[in-house]
């Protein structure tokens, strides 16, 4: 998909309030003789910005107003090393809450819902995104946090939430605790908004049949506004994203290059209007895929495939490449394993050679010996790959209030 001629005016306008600062994308593209865009040709040449150049401009060196139009700053802790800090002005928060809004809507919640919100409210762009959309759409915030069940569960009996916004983990969680307490007919849940972490149809199908709720994956990231940025309507076939406010380009991971409509790749972004820090052609490590085509609901906006994992979640064993969701894909046709799991990678010195160690969770009524061959021989039929199976009842497996990380990867780089 190309940059329509309003996209690349906006991007031209923000390349050149971006390179008369010095601001850290200010002065690389004057070093590069950037002046502006005209084409998308043009714009195909303007470098990938990264969370590493983020890193490298730590703290406020992305910053690209002057201190007395910022308004608020957020932050996204890496694994390693520096966190990003990201500027936003007046209209950078307005602008965001406008979206988010717009995410609300799409997905039919009206001023009339109460809007239970589990994500985090701090330095992260979680709760207080969640937060800004639900006061911008006019409908009551219900500002939680994640955890104390007991509280979550309290809360959302006394005041009839309508709407529960969550990670998939901790909606999950909550879904098995609402059964177990067998308080479902006490929860007035109507709606899920999920961040939009990669999560299971196994995963979807469980939280949906405990809450007996629809659900919607909700997209975004910090260092691009934060989550907001797109959702999937009631059409249920991908998310539609607002491309008056961003532009998304679908690229090979590896060479850099886009890839056609369709076609899975890493997501890129372009900020079109944002004013505290914006960002050109920024690696989101995303997978998924423009989908082509008008979508059934008859909104205009264009649409984003769910979240098919990140390039950098990525693993290789003996010489395969993996993707977290190829094992989802297995656990999920097997009869009575839940969607938790996690993957350890690790090396035998002895017989040199990788190994993989899968921990699967399965139902009481199933046996767990014959579980684990069926989930090795499924990994062995469709990947080409052994692992050694462990089958440990269901609820074992840590349930994480944020994003859960399931492959640990002991081998030495
Ligand atoms: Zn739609």
């Amino acid at each position: 998909m190309q940059l329509n001629s309003t996209q690349l005016g906006q991007v031209d306008a923000q390349i050149k309030r971006l390179i008369k600062t010095d601001s850290y994308y200010g002065k690389m593209y004057r070093e590069m003789g950037i002046t502006g865009v005209s084409s998308n040709e043009d714009f195909q040449k303007i470098p990938f910005s990264s969370k590493a150049d983020l890193r490298n401009a730590y703290p406020l060196g992305i910053q690209a107003v002057p201190d007395e139009e910022v308004v608020r700053i957020h932050s996204s802790s890496g694994t390693t090393g520096k966190p990003v800090i990201i500027p936003y002005t007046a209209k950078d928060v307005d602008d965001w809450a406008t979206m988010f809004a717009r995410c609300y809507e799409t997905a039919g919640i009206t001023k009339k819902d109460r809007i239970h919100i589990t994500p985090g409210y701090g330095l992260w762009t979680a709760g207080i995104g969640f937060q800004a959309g639900c006061e911008k759409l006019g409908a009551m915030a219900i500002p939680m946090g994640p955890g104390n069940t007991d509280k979550q569960l309290q809360m959302m009996m006394d005041l009839e939430s309508t709407v529960i916004c969550a990670t998939s983990s901790y909606a999950l969680l909550l879904s098995e605790e609402i059964n177990k307490r067998g308080i479902k007919d006490k929860i007035k849940l109507k709606k899920g908004v999920i961040g939009s972490e990669r999560w299971s149809d196994k995963m979807r199908k469980t939280i949906k049949e405990n809450l007996g709720i629809e659900l919607y994956d909700i997209y975004g990231l910090t260092e691009i506004y934060g989550p907001g940025i797109g959702i999937n309507c009631e059409s249920q076939h991908g998310m539609h994203y607002w491309d008056d406010y961003i532009y998304i380009e679908i690229i090979n991971p590896v060479t850099g290059e886009p890839v056609p409509d369709g076609e899975e790749g890493e997501i890129v972004i372009t900020t079109l209007v944002k004013e505290g820090a914006p960002l050109i052609r920024f690696r989101t490590h995303d997978m998924s895929r423009i989908i082509p085509g008008e979508c059934p609901c008859g909104r205009k906006y264009p649409r984003l495939d769910i979240i098919q994992g990140r390039s950098d979640d990525m693993f290789k064993i003996h010489g395969v490449n993996m993707f977290p969701s190829q094992v989802e894909e297995i656990l999920g046709s097997i009869d009575g394993v839940s969607s938790e799991y996690n993957i350890n990678l690790a090396h035998d010195d002895e017989k040199n050679k990788d190994v993989i160690l899968v921990t699967a969770e399965a139902e009481g009524r199933v046996n767990f010996d014959k579980t684990a061959v069926t989930i090795k021989e499924a990994f062995k039929s469709r990947i080409g790959v052994t692992p050694k199976i462990t089958v440990v009842p269901v609820g074992t497996l840590p349930r994480s209030e944020k994003k859960a990380k399931r492959v640990f990867d002991h081998r030495q780089q």
